[in-house]
């Protein structure tokens, strides 16, 4: 049977673009919501929640996926990592699938980007360059906050190792910084690169997407893979089994 979902954002580009996707993905849109609807009536419509919209209103959707015992797809990024954490805890309570990028490249890159830091070690300087379009609300991107999450664990690092743009007498780069710049402008859908730099040679990784379709088909297919899983986070790779 075809699967049913209930999209939160309805209205934004991403909303848009998971209505345009889902019926050559077989799924059914059976309830549309967006900022000034009201959430919990429409909650009980499809059988899976596809949220990407703000993330001022995630806390409220998975209250109510909770009470509710209803698996969801978390697609929306710019969460503090505190207010993360808390997050977290809730969305264990369902099935939940929770990604920064849906795309199955970018998955990929995430994969690459673990490799590359291990195997080059703490010699070669990172830095992470994202580029999105110019209406983009949060920075770093979330793409990019878990491409510097993986980097961060691959050289035993903590949180202060990032290095948020650089201006004025910053000093000599220390080889423990993990550099990230996050670059606004135009209708660019999403870029991503992971620059590994040595003193001789330079390993550059980089995505780009240019149609937000890649999203839209990931996430329908975490949608249909979340029905039936037991509560707990996953994410892209758990889907893809890239695990
Ligand atoms: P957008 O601004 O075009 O759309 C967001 C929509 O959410 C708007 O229509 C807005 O009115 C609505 N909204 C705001 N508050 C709401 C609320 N409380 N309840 C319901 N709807 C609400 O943004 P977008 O480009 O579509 O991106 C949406 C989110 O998805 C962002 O956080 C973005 O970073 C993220 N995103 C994630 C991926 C991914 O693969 N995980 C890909 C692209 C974008």
């Amino acid at each position: 049977m075809a699967l049913s979902i209930l999209l939160t954002g309805a209205k934004g580009r991403m909303g848009q673009a998971i209505a345009a996707a889902a019926p050559e993905m077989g799924v059914v849109l059976a309830g549309a919501v967006d900022a000034g609807d009201d959430l919990a009536a429409s909650f009980g419509l499809g059988t899976v929640v596809v949220d990407f919209s703000s993330h001022h209103a995630t806390k409220a959707l998975l209250e109510l996926a909770v009470a509710r015992e209803k698996p969801v797809v978390i697609g929306t990024t710019g969460h503090a990592a505190a207010e993360k954490k808390d997050l977290l805890r809730l969305a264990a309570r369902v099935p939940c699938v929770w990604a920064g990028n849906f795309s199955v490249g970018v998955n990929l890159l995430f994969a690459l980007t673990r490799r590359a830091a291990g195997v080059l070690g703490s010699d070669y300087d990172v830095e992470v360059v994202e580029m999105h379009h110019r209406f983009k609300k949060d920075a770093p991107s979330g793409t990019a906050a878990r491409l510097l999450e993986i980097i961060l664990e691959e050289r035993k690092l903590g949180p202060e190792a990032l290095r948020h743009g650089r201006s004025g007498i910053t000093g000599e780069r220390q080889p423990t910084e993990v550099g990230v710049h996050s670059l606004r402008g135009g209708d660019v859908v999403g870029d991503h690169t992971v620059i590994f730099s040595a003193l001789g040679e330079r390993i550059e990784l980089t995505h780009k997407a240019s149609d937000r379709g890649i999203f839209a088909r990931g996430a329908l297919r975490a949608a249909q893979w979340v029905v039936g899983q037991k509560p707990g986070v996953y994410d892209m790779q758990d889907v893809l089994g890239l695990r």
